[in-house]
């Protein structure tokens, strides 16, 4: 009889430990986007709202079925910044900006924390999804940062759509592109300066990732490269954090900033939300940046220097969040 209730307790226990997909149940996921920081005016139309709000709702979504569902921390920011990049609201993929010439150069990188594996990409002018092409890097090379030509070529031998460069142009960049000429680039406000896409995961394995795509700065110089695709300063995941940046990337870059907050978390052992605090009030000036973050506990960060950044965030424990300023 005692070895019959221990059969039926151990069983119920199995039972109970597995979800829908046959995973060890972990207790956390967590989601986080960003669809760019800079400064947003809070004049901003309610129609043009709603947009923003529904844009990153829809992308929010799309992260949050993969993880509830039991899928993997890069799946889930690896698709969340595909919808991004299919939104033309966001300088990322479809509604990059343009280059000093008139064209739109690319950026994108992910990384897994689990393993530190990486993939990047820059100065794409033909891949429809840069995300896409930037795991493929991870997954299908021995290697972990292409450019140019190279990583187009790339992208035919993985089978990575690519669409003329016309397809990334929209009016909206366009004339805030024309506005940019017309000014000298030391001069140009920071609203034409910023926008990039970004997601960080965990998933139920209590794995890290974190994923970022960007058309860079408008009427940047042909040939730039930003900090997103360069790991450790735009985007970076280990088993500590996963973090996504926004802003100007120089500065970005200058203070290695996504690397600086992961390893400030664990050399001093504050939380993700201080160390964060510490890059963007240590290291950079008001106006630079923003970032996302999930550590290894779930716990999300979203914080930002500029007077808005557009954001969402969604975990295991029921909290959906939606903003573009510091409450709203
Ligand atoms: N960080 C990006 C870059 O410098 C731009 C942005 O996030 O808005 O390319």
């Amino acid at each position: 009889m005692k070895y019959l209730t221990a059969l039926f307790v151990s069983f119920t226990i199995l039972l109970f430990g597995l979800n829908q997909t046959g995973h060890a149940q972990h207790s956390n996921w967590a989601l986080a986007l960003h669809g760019g920081a800079g400064t947003i005016s809070q004049d901003l139309p309610d129609s043009i709202k709603q947009q923003y709000y529904d844009g990153l709702e829809a992308a929010l979504s799309v992260g949050e079925k993969v993880l509830k569902d039991g899928g993997s921390a890069l799946d889930a920011v690896e698709m969340t910044v595909r919808a991004l990049e299919d939104n033309p609201l966001f300088n990322a993929g479809r509604g990059a900006v343009y280059t000093s010439e008139g064209k739109h150069e690319l950026d994108a990188a992910i990384m897994d924390g689990s393993t530190l594996a990486a993939g990047a990409i820059t100065g794409v002018t033909t891949v429809k999804n840069p995300i896409t092409l930037a795991r493929k890097v991870m997954t299908d090379s021995r290697h972990i940062f292409f450019s140019g030509e190279g990583a187009e070529e790339f992208a035919d031998q993985t089978g990575v759509d690519r669409v003329e460069n016309s397809y990334f142009d929209t009016q909206r960049r366009y004339e805030q592109w024309q506005r940019a000429q017309e000014q000298s680039h030391l001069k140009l406000p920071s609203e034409f300066k910023y926008g990039t896409v970004g997601a960080v995961a965990l998933d139920q394995d209590g794995k890290l990732a974190a994923a970022t795509s960007t058309g860079g700065m408008t009427n940047k110089q042909f040939g730039r490269v930003g900090d997103v695709p360069i790991i450790g300063s735009g985007t970076f995941a280990n088993h500590v954090a996963a973090i996504s940046a926004t802003g100007w990337g120089e500065q970005i870059m200058r203070n290695v900033s996504a690397n600086t907050i992961a390893n400030y978390k664990e050399f001093t052992g504050v939380s993700l939300e201080e160390a964060m605090n510490f890059v963007l009030t240590e290291r950079l000036n008001p106006g630079d940046a923003g970032f996302i973050g999930v550590d290894s506990e779930g716990n999300i960060s979203m914080q930002m220097n500029t007077t808005g950044m557009f954001r969402g965030s969604v975990d295991s424990k029921g909290n959906r969040t939606v903003m573009i300023w510091q409450n709203e």
